[in-house]
């Protein structure tokens, strides 16, 4: 049976809101260049901040389109999830709709049942929905009226409520909030569900009972006495993870079986010369229990990282060691480890699935195709640089293990450090090996020495280091080729690891 495409389920998904009059608009850049508060794009709302905060009109009352967001750091850090789980990526894209003072519950909850049960074809007693329950310590009330909206789709026993973690939204201490309700799917086996109800799994970290979308309704502000005040307009403003609908709609147990990762899983393991079995651990601290265990999780998050990094350098964001940069750099050099330790890969081999990516998001996230030569040669670039140390830190890194089990099986901050400097380990690569042999490592020890050796060097030498270097184009170099308008800085043509 071949699997649903990506780019169909995508423009069902854009065509069904463009039929309820939302006017449909591109992603924005994943990279955010003017927002102290937020340096990628983490879900499909953020673009479109100011129009909440009501700093600027909406140009549209309706909108909907598919972002692609990152969650790698701050508030939203999935990172370590990726690749022991199956459904929760760094990069994803959302699915959203929105009202800007205009439809409000009913018309977002039957819309929702009907693009989902109608359209897709989900089966209805597969699906659970959650309302906010309500919470006493800060006197919000429950959000009874979509509890009722709810009952005309479905029975009560798929209706839960939910607490303030999950079903209630806050920008922030202060500003528009309000509840929200979400909707998961059951994708277990007949057996499976007959032996336990699904209601139970809900927000358990089954990874076939998952989460896939989320509506919130902006309805509330939030002074900064605490209180809640009713906004004048109220909004919609919803985000359902694409990946996770493709495995619905395609009736797998894995987002990375869908037509969104079988490309990439495919040239992969080709590659690489080894097979993708699609075994997963039972938890995400769960070390892998098999080598195949082990050879799924690396395949996996190759798959998933090379998105990240390669949609974040098209959208502006060379790797680098500082901010955003090194997050990038630290997810490479996360995904290079992978490579070598579990696929035997001792050369550059991130940059060869750059083209297969580019080809099959062409349709959707041109940018990516357009810069395809640019990417790849940074990728590949990236690679070099790491693999020269990589080897070695890792011996260093088995030299010092029996070490660390002396001393309480702790990785200290020193050790750490060392790692960072002399061998390119990120910390959390290294507390990534510290979690497989099941050792500990602090972050706040590492970052102490972290500071010591800053002002070490700060004393030393007050010449600045940049990690961009502006230059002329030449026949040889490839050229930056830009991106969209919303960014700025389209001038950088060359890259210098
Ligand atoms: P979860 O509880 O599964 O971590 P969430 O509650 O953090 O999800 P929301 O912030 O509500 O997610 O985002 C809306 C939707 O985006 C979710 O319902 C889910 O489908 C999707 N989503 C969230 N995080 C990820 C991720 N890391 N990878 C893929 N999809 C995601
Ligand atoms: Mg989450
Ligand atoms: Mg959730
Ligand atoms: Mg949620």
């Amino acid at each position: 049976m071949s699997l649903p495409s990506a780019t169909q389920v995508r423009q069902q998904f854009l065509d069904f809101f463009a039929s309820k009059g939302h006017h449909i608009v591109p992603s924005a850049p994943i990279v955010v260049k003017d927002d102290p508060t937020l340096m990628f794009i983490n879900s499909g709302m953020a673009p479109f901040k100011d129009y909440f905060l009501g700093n600027k009109p909406a140009p549209y009352k309706r909108i909907a389109d598919t972002q692609k967001c990152l969650r790698v750091s701050g508030k939203h850090n999935d990172l370590e999830e990726v690749g022991y789980d199956t459904y929760h990526h760094t990069m994803f894209e959302m699915l959203g709709n929105w009202s800007f003072g205009d439809y409000f519950k009913t018309d977002a909850i039957a819309w929702a049942w009907e693009l989902l049960t109608d359209v897709f074809k989900l089966p209805k007693d597969r699906l659970y929905v959650t309302y906010f329950e309500g919470d006493q310590a800060d006197g919000t009330a429950a959000d009874t009226e979509t509890q009722q909206l709810w009952r005309q789709y479905t029975s009560d026993d798929r209706i839960l409520p939910g607490n303030k973690k999950d079903n209630f939204w806050e920008m922030g201490d202060t500003g528009p909030c309000g509840p929200c309700t979400e909707i998961h799917v059951d994708l277990r086996s007949e057996e499976e569900r007959a032996a336990k109800p699904g209601a139970e799994l809900v927000n358990a970290d089954h990874p076939q009972v998952v989460e896939i979308w989320n509506n919130v309704f902006m309805e509330f502000e939030r002074r900064a006495d605490k209180s809640l005040i009713k906004l004048p307009q109220q909004n919609v403003d919803t985000g359902m993870g694409f990946e996770r609908l493709m495995m619905a709609v395609s009736g797998v147990k894995s987002n990375y079986d869908t037509d969104v990762f079988q490309p990439l899983i495919q040239f992969i393991a080709k590659e690489a010369g080894v097979e993708y079995h699609g075994t997963a651990p039972a938890t995400v601290n769960t070390p892998p229990a098999t080598e195949n265990e082990k050879t799924d999780i690396a395949v996996r998050v190759i798959a998933d990282h090379i998105r990240t990094i390669a949609f974040t350098i098209a959208d502006g964001q060379l790797p680098s060691n500082v901010k955003a940069g090194y997050v990038i750099r630290r997810i490479l050099r996360r995904a290079v480890r992978y490579a070598f330790s579990s696929l035997n890969q001792k050369q550059p081999f991130l940059y060869k699935i750059v083209p297969v990516l580019a080809d099959h998001m062409k349709s959707i996230f041109p940018e990516l195709k357009a810069q395809e030569k640019f990417v790849t040669r940074v990728i590949e670039e990236e690679e070099i640089a790491f693999l020269r140390t990589l080897e070695n830190g890792l011996r260093r890194f088995d030299a010092l293990e029996e070490g660390f089990r002396q001393h309480g099986g702790h990785v200290d901050g020193k050790s750490a450090f060392e790692l960072s400097d002399t061998f390119g380990f990120p910390f959390d690569l290294t507390a990534l090996l510290a979690r497989e042999k099941g050792l500990t490592v602090s972050e706040e020890e590492f970052k102490k020495e972290l500071e010591q050796q800053k002002a070490r060097s700060r004393n030393a030498s007050e010449q600045e280091q940049s990690d961009w270097t502006i230059v002329e184009p030449s026949q040889e170099q490839p050229r930056f080729v830009g991106y969209d308008a919303t960014t700025a800085e389209a001038r950088i043509l060359r890259y210098r690891a």
